[in-house]
């Protein structure tokens, strides 16, 4: 292990899925979901809000896997502030050796999808 290790983090898990996320096959998932529900799933459950979602989350972090990446079904919209807070609670938590934040990428750097 080499001090290069010190900058591999989400940038890295990112990286990795980034081709994902930049297919058109997901740009166009993604506007389908925006369009179906267009307000943030969090905010009406919350705080009885309607605002404008613009990040689509995956109920079950896909890990990589295309099924559920790729699932209509998994899909919820978000605003930007509860994806952001969503993803600060699990690590407020301290989950960074187990699980998986919102988009689906292991928070341990010592999970095999990270090296
Ligand atoms: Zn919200």
């Amino acid at each position: 292990m080499t001090s290069n290790n010190k900058n591999i983090g989400n940038d890295t898990a990112r990286e990795r899925y980034g081709k994902l996320y930049n297919c058109s096959r997901w740009r166009k998932l993604r506007l389908q979901q925006l369009n179906k529900e267009p307000l943030c799933a969090y905010c009406i459950l919350f705080d009885e809000r309607y605002t404008q979602a613009t990040v689509v989350d995956h109920v079950i972090p896909h890990k990589g896997n295309l099924e559920l990446m790729y699932d209509p079904d998994n899909l919820q919209s978000l605003c930007k502030f509860h994806h952001d807070s969503y993803k600060q609670r699990l690590e407020k938590q301290g989950v960074n050796a187990i699980g998986c934040d919102i988009d689906g990428n292991p928070l341990s750097l010592d999970h095999h999808y990270n090296k």
